[in-house]
């Protein structure tokens, strides 16, 4: 067995025991990354050569000589007796979204290419202080818009390492590959429609978008503030656990971070799922999609092979003991993409106005005679075209004479997704769910190119995700097992405000009941094919 083949959660009492340094851990991570990743992305790459489209590209910075300090730091303190932190000598990744005091901070964008963080994002600087070494920055579509992580402006973007001629999903591509091809133990990732369950879903590793408020925002690069939730990337539920439980927490320099004690999570894991309320929904069990015609919702089934990935996981906490509560309606979230698409395009516009060349990131070369010509310039140059995309359409709809009809409309139908969770979990009402199993994505990992381009289409692989960022409830991707052209198909579990806890109790209680099966043996096409 390989020292990589251990979770998070045994390295890091490895080497608080002793049994390995961190700097041999590092050492393995980093031989990983050389036998796989490939070049880093870049914004001058050139031709994609047949080598590329093997690889993972996982990064767009490695922090590596950064990373040897930090282990050794580790080392060094653990010699003398100090008191380790939870993570201490566990090596992980960013995406590439969090700022990293003096590391560069790209957000994938151009625009943001030579813009080195003057200061660290909050839970960037408690993974730190947790004793995690942090190995680098990982990729992403720009600014965190997409689904397939190929929107970056850092070419080659990050490949699915289960088949590399396929996206690994978006925007935390970068974060879900790096995890799954054992680059690295955990990922920092964030979820504003899907962000990190869906890459998660498509690279066949756990992913959780935790309740909004539950990690602070501070240090990360805003998409749509009110939807944005900072979460772990990482192999199992255990070390998303552990991870969570070092974020977490409120800071005074993010007022909307929740002022709630933060849960001891690990602990919450082997409580199984006796006496649970799990509840399934058929808005769960169809996409929906506006006729291009009549712009009506029209509904189509889901293919089996991902349906069945959702009713064997309920067989099988039933089997432990949850109560299967079936036929939840949750009927408004069939609107949750046409309402993402308006708050997310205003509140993406919103954010990005402060990129304007002016007192960092990149500005023109060209000449300008004027600050306008300057913006424009700039700007014209600095985005590519999904950021100019989203600008237009948020201007577009939150416009004095059309906000009414989309922005205030999308607002208003945001409230009655929420409150149809409201009403599955209300412990007075008639279904009284402690949590609802879901599909993550109606489909799984598709192939690279395929969709690029169609940002409707695109915008649909986060149909059933989108509906937990809207309700700000928490919400966890696990591997669910295998499609019949071996990808990953993911089960998502979404529970009540704060209930991470049940999250991890019922995540855990499905991991243990499938650990044997063939499934689980897979590995990665990419690790099988370097012999690793
Ligand atoms: N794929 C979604 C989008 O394009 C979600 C992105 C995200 O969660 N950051 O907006």
């Amino acid at each position: 067995m390989s020292l990589l083949d251990y979770s998070a959660y045994e390295i890091a009492e490895k080497i608080q025991r002793g049994e390995l340094s961190a700097v041999e851990v590092l050492e393995a991570a980093l031989a990983r990354i050389a036998a796989v990743d490939g070049r880093p992305g870049t914004l001058d790459y050139g031709e994609l050569t047949p080598e590329d489209q093997s690889k993972v590209h996982a990064f767009i910075t490695l922090t590596a000589d950064r990373a040897r300090q930090q282990a050794e730091s580790v080392d060094m303190r653990r010699k003398a007796g100090e008191k380790l932190g939870p993570l201490a000598g566990v090596p992980i990744t960013i995406k590439d979204i969090f700022c990293l005091k003096g590391v560069r901070s790209t957000a994938a964008s151009r625009i943001l290419s030579n813009f080195e963080a003057p200061y660290t994002a909050t839970p960037v600087e408690r993974l730190e202080a947790a004793g995690a070494v942090t190995l680098g920055k990982v990729n992403l579509d720009e600014f965190t818009y997409g689904s397939s992580s190929e929107s970056s402006a850092y070419q080659p973007s990050t490949r699915n390492p289960w088949d590399p001629s396929r996206v690994p999903g978006g925007s935390s591509g970068g974060s879900a590959a790096a995890v799954a091809a054992g680059e690295g133990w955990l990922s920092l990732g964030t979820d504003t429609g899907g962000s990190i369950r869906q890459p998660a879903a498509f690279c066949g590793v756990v992913g959780l978008k935790p309740t909004y408020g539950r990690v602070s925002r501070y240090g990360l690069i805003a998409f749509g503030s009110s939807l944005d939730c900072p979460g772990p990337v990482a192999r199992d539920v255990r070390d998303a656990a552990l991870m969570l439980s070092v974020i977490a927490g409120s800071d005074p320099r993010d007022s909307t971070a929740a002022n709630l004690p933060v849960p001891d999570y690990l602990a919450s894991l082997d409580r199984g799922v006796k006496g649970l309320r799990i509840g399934l929904s058929p808005d769960f069990m169809r996409i929906a999609f506006p006729d291009p015609e009549t712009g009506e919702i029209v509904t189509e089934n889901l293919a089996n092979e991902i349906c069945d990935v959702t009713l064997r996981a309920a067989d099988l906490l039933a089997a432990e003991g949850a109560e299967i509560v079936e036929h939840v309606p949750l009927p408004n979230i069939a609107f949750g993409i046409p309402v993402y698409f308006v708050i997310s395009r205003v509140e993406a516009s919103s954010n990005l106005h402060r990129f304007d060349g002016v007192k960092y990131g990149y500005r023109t070369d060209e000449d300008y005679s004027d600050l306008h010509e300057m913006y424009r310039k700039t700007r014209a140059e600095g985005f590519g075209p999904e950021p100019k995309l989203r600008i237009l359409m948020g201007m577009y709809v939150s416009a004095a004479q059309y906000s009414e009809h989309y922005y205030q409309r999308a607002l208003k139908v945001r409230s009655m997704i929420r409150a149809d969770f409201n009403a599955a979990f209300d412990p007075q009402g008639p279904y009284r769910l402690d949590a609802l199993l879901a599909p993550t994505t109606p489909t799984p990992a598709f192939k690279m190119g395929d969709i690029y381009g169609d940002s409707v289409l695109m915008q649909y692989a986060d149909q059933f995700t989108v509906p937990a960022n809207h309700a700000g409830v928490p919400a966890i991707s696990l591997p669910g097992g295998l499609s019949s052209e071996a990808l990953p198909i993911g089960l998502q579990i979404i529970a009540p405000d704060f209930a991470e806890p049940t999250l991890f109790r019922a995540g855990y209680a499905f991991e243990q009941a499938t650990a044997n099966e063939a499934w689980r043996q897979a590995k990665p096409r990419v690790l099988v094919e370097a012999g690793l």
